[in-house]
């Protein structure tokens, strides 16, 4: 059966000398793998138009739970400023790593969604940590861990809120703390920002180093706490921060 699928590239692969395996994130069927046959020959029409992030319309012969066969390929955006930026890949394929591990086989609208305006967002040049905690805050609710920002998740109270608690899963208050570790007034507000923002309607993005950072370090312990989700693009990113 011939079809034609709209997606992303989330992950290539060698395969052979001259083809290639890429994984496309589709509205339609999910995560499919598909054949580009001889991609990797300069002569090739897929040759540049079939790695990792570019967004496309892909005629293939589509084989359900199999690999799918590449026909023919029409690039609707490469995503070039990722493609040029070492953090912007790393970010970019963090968020990849995610919606492979979230959605597998299952199709889901809103994660596509969320993802496609996520890639490009930082492809603007919005912050790419920024957009990656935004992500990540955003996929709690599809692994059935979302926190609770809209009151203490204790006991409810909407006063004095001090802290964002892993152990608790949210908010709390004053009154609830018991020794959790404290973050600034600014990451408190802006973690609900960032769970619940529009994120199409960002135009800008003033949110000092230290505060994402506060941000990034609770998700990243609230996802080794919960999900049992590991990615092998952080680790890449902490060898980049040893780095710089
Ligand atoms: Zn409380």
């Amino acid at each position: 059966m011939i079809d034609k699928v709209e997606g992303f590239i989330i992950n290539e692969q060698s395969y052979s000398e001259t083809s290639k395996i890429i994984n496309v994130f589709t509205r339609k069927y999910g995560i499919i793998g598909i054949l580009a046959k001889g991609a990797k020959r300069i002569k090739s029409p897929f040759f540049n138009k079939v790695s990792k992030f570019t967004y496309a319309s892909f005629n293939i012969q589509y084989k359900k739970g199999k690999l799918s066969t590449l026909i023919s390929v029409d690039v609707l955006d490469y995503f070039k400023n990722i493609k040029s930026d070492i953090e912007k890949i790393t970010y970019s394929s963090i968020i990849s790593e995610l919606v492979s591990q979230i959605c597998k086989n299952e199709v889901n609208d809103k994660i596509y969604d969320i993802y496609s305006i996520c890639l490009k967002k930082i492809d603007e040049g919005f912050s790419p940590i920024g957009i990656t905690d935004i992500f990540k805050l955003r996929m709690l609710q599809f692994l059935g861990v979302d926190l609770k920002l809209d009151s203490c998740s204790i006991c409810g109270s909407l006063k004095d809120i001090i802290t964002v608690s892993c152990s608790s899963g949210g908010y709390i208050c004053k009154n609830c703390y018991n020794n959790e570790k404290i973050i600034s007034e600014a990451a408190i507000k802006l973690i609900r920002v960032f769970r619940y923002i529009d994120i199409e309607k960002i135009t800008k993005f003033d949110v000092s180093d230290i505060v994402l950072l506060e941000i990034s370090n609770f998700i990243d312990e609230y996802y080794e706490t919960y999900t049992g989700i590991y990615l092998k693009s952080s680790s890449f990113l902490s060898i980049l921060e040893r780095l710089n």
